[in-house]
């Protein structure tokens, strides 16, 4: 099944849509149920999305990427999720840049965007989130003291995926005590090499989780940084952070609707040749309804996604409708995926079947990189004008 462009006016990006389903074609099925089993990295899978550009296609030219923008990146990672596969191992690598390229000196955009453009360097890690902090960013009490030349890191971030598969690391922490009348204040962004760091003050715990997503603790204790990792200004890396996070939002979105996309196939071909009481059980209309629907759900998911892209792309905001389009298209591949699986009777549950692994990754999306509730809260709060509840 093809899906139809996600918006009349914006570029639909057929031809590399087709070279990274052709990619993806060498990694079915068994090549991430073995992964998933064993919770293992998909090391080769990275490697071929690493080598053919797709990682680097949000640097500009001038650094050494392919500069291509945000609608082009979704399609990747669209393409990637419809053809069974999952892009949380390395859609990071794409986006976690922007920071850099947004706000980091002349001297560190040289340093550092060729060697990611080229995937000599990987930036996956992304150290926001904290135990005692949870959503609420602002509490955050990672600790970084400048003292001479150097910054001690301090404290202890939780959910820090690919840590244990990324050279460098954006890390948020806090550089002045929290001033609950400017609680944005105070925090900093640092790009940290984790090779130099490794026992040396920085510790990588992983967490077992119930999908194979590489997400880690990670601990600092009295870690020296050089204070040329700081990025932009002192103080003002909360706002950096939100800066990236319509980028973010955008591409899992569009990985939410790859997902959706491979869910209505499997349960529609499944739904045609699974034959009981003498029947196709998709000629009963209680099957294909709901098929019907995740379908027309996921359709429409994907025009936001569109939406929220060509915004993105004019350089317009676009928070609404990255929040959005993060929050529907989470929501049409979360009931794709129980569409799927209540299709599939009790074969839905056997591993050779991959819906009960995407059915484990699809959900995911409702509570990271932000949870369902919070999108509402900015959408109630931001949009409708109501009063902010925290
Ligand atoms: C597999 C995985 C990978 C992740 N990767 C990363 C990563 O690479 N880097 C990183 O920094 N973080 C990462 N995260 C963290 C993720 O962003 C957070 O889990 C997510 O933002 C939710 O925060 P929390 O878990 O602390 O939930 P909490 O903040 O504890 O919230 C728990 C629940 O309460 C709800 N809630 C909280 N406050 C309110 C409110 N005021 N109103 C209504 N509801 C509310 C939330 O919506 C949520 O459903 C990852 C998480 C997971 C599970």
């Amino acid at each position: 099944m093809t899906a139809a462009p996600p918006t009349a006016a914006a570029p639909d990006h057929r031809e590399i849509r087709e070279a990274v389903r052709a990619l993806c074609q060498r990694f079915p099925g068994e090549y991430w149920r073995k992964l998933d089993r064993e919770r293992t990295y998909p090391a080769e899978f990275v490697r071929a999305l690493t080598e053919a550009g797709y990682l680097g296609c949000l640097i500009p030219e001038e650094f050494g990427g392919s500069g291509l923008g945000i609608g082009a990146a979704a399609a990747i990672l669209e393409e990637v999720h419809a053809s069974g596969g999952n892009g949380a191992a390395c859609h990071a690598q794409m986006y976690t840049m922007g920071t850099i390229l947004r706000h980091g000196s002349a001297a560190q955009k040289a340093r550092f965007l060729p060697e990611i453009a080229a995937g000599r360097l990987r930036l996956q890690a992304f150290g926001v989130t904290e135990p005692t902090a949870g959503t609420d960013t602002t509490a955050i009490r990672t600790a970084a003291v400048k003292q001479g030349d150097r910054y001690v890191v301090n404290g202890q971030k939780v959910w820090t995926s690919r840590a244990e598969h990324s050279d460098l690391m954006l890390l948020l922490a806090r550089t002045a005590p929290r001033d609950p009348a400017r609680k944005t204040d105070g925090l900093s962004v640092f790009l940290v090499d984790m090779r130099a760091a490794l026992g040396k003050g920085l510790t990588i715990r992983p967490i077992r989780t119930m999908l194979n997503h590489a997400t880690t603790e990670v601990f600092f204790d009295n870690l020296e940084v050089p204070a040329d990792c700081l990025i932009g200004r002192e103080g003002a890396g909360f706002r950096y952070i939100l800066d990236g996070m319509n980028a973010e939002r955008i591409l899992i979105a569009a990985e939410c609707v790859g997902d959706a996309r491979w869910f209505v196939a499997k349960a529609r071909d499944y739904a045609k040749e699974r034959v009981v009481f003498g029947r196709p059980i998709g000629q009963n209309q209680g099957i294909q309804f709901p098929i019907a629907r995740a379908y027309a759900q996921s359709q429409a998911a994907a025009l936001m996604v569109g939406r929220a892209a060509a915004l993105y792309e004019a350089g317009a905001p676009c928070g609404p409708e990255a929040n959005m389009a993060k929050m529907l298209a989470s929501e049409a591949s979360w009931f794709a995926a129980d569409t799927c699986l209540q299709t599939h009777g009790g074969f839905g549950f056997a591993e050779d079947y991959d819906v009960e692994r995407k059915f484990r990754e699809t959900r995911l999306y409702q509570v990271a990189p932000v949870s369902t509730n919070l999108i509402l809260a900015y959408i109630a709060e931001h949009v409708l004008g109501l009063p902010r509840s925290y």
